[in-house]
């Protein structure tokens, strides 16, 4: 059977992508290996009705609202291989099963990768996060730490600023901050420390000190972390689509990259801040792509 499109990851982006070519009437798969980037945290926040849901609950509802529609169906199974064959694509999956589609839509997200900072994985997604529009309001006005390695680390302690006057920032022995950006958080009241962690200490997940190779230890309450991204799939690459200076795939407006009949949707654009919500309406937006695409094929002009 040849499909419409098949959309390949099932976080917000390609469920709400899924949802729209649905209800256009087109004949999808949505596959899914379930291995989200947020999977590590028990509340997400900021989307509208649903703030404080369990992400996995959010997927769950998602998936209902698709099982509405017999047009669709939902494949728990990793995508590995996609090749071009005339106008169509074959779709490759773990199971060792094909299938043939005319469009494609990547919405596979980005991966976290953490610094190399002993006992960061305890609490990472409990008491350390990433993004302060996520997680800020739950540890606003603590004794928070900011732990970078890297540019960012300036930018992202001037918005932790905003929840938290009680800041430390911690770099892990590297020297990232020029002198004007040392003279401006000590202006804020902000304790710059460069030595190097050697651990993190608490209980349960939940943060309590950070121990220095100088053997200082600080109490802080938790924090936020600047990891590095990379794409969760390699299938944008392997096509051959040209990805942007921040790691992600390059598109228009609509999601098409430079590949006739592929799309990319949400986080592994990297072109805009990561969130459920903005994930969720490039998922709306790429489907409209895809759907006023195959109309104009359909059409006789
Ligand atoms: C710790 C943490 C906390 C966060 N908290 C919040 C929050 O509170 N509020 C908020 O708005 N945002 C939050 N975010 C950001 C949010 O999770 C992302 O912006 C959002 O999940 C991106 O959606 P997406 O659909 O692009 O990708 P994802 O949600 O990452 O989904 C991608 C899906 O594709 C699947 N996949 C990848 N490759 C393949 C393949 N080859 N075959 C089949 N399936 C594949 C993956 O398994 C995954 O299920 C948080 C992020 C992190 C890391």
């Amino acid at each position: 059977m040849l499909l419409d499109c098949v959309v390949i990851g099932g976080g917000p982006s390609g469920l709400n992508a899924s949802l729209v070519l649905a209800r256009a009437k087109k004949n999808i798969i949505l596959f899914d290996d379930d291995k989200p980037r947020n999977a590590i945290t028990h509340e997400s926040h900021g989307f509208i009705t649903r703030d404080g849901i369990k992400p996995s609950e959010f997927k769950r509802k998602a998936k209902e609202d698709l099982m509405k529609y017999p047009n669709i169906s939902v494949h728990n199974q990793r995508v590995i291989d996609i090749r071009k064959e005339n106008q169509y694509f074959i779709i490759h999956t773990d199971d060792g099963n094909d299938y043939r589609s005319a469009k494609v839509i990547l919405s596979t997200g980005m991966k976290d990768v953490m610094p190399d900072i002993k006992g960061m994985h305890d609490f990472y997604g409990t008491s350390l996060f990433n993004c302060p529009f996520c997680d800020g309001w739950e540890l606003k006005d603590r004794a928070l730490v900011v732990i970078s390695e890297n540019e960012r680390a300036f930018h992202m302690t001037k918005m932790i600023f905003n929840w938290s006057k009680d800041l430390v920032v911690c770099t892990n022995g590297n020297k990232i901050f020029s002198k004007e950006q040392k003279e401006l958080l000590t202006k804020n009241s902000i304790i710059v420390i460069e030595e190097k962690i050697v651990t993190l200490k608490g209980e349960n997940g939940h943060l309590e000190k950070i121990q220095f190779n100088n053997g200082e230890e600080i109490v802080r309450e938790g924090g936020f972390v600047t990891t590095g991204l990379e794409q969760a799939s390699p299938l944008a690459q392997n096509l051959g689509c040209i990805m942007n200076n921040m790691g992600g795939i390059e598109t228009d407006d609509f999601g098409r990259t430079n590949i006739e009949g592929v799309y990319a949707s949400g986080d592994n654009r990297m072109s805009a801040p990561s969130q459920l919500i903005i994930a969720a309406s490039e998922g709306c937006k790429v489907a409209m792509g895809v759907i006023s695409d195959l109309v104009n094929e359909d059409f006789k002009w």
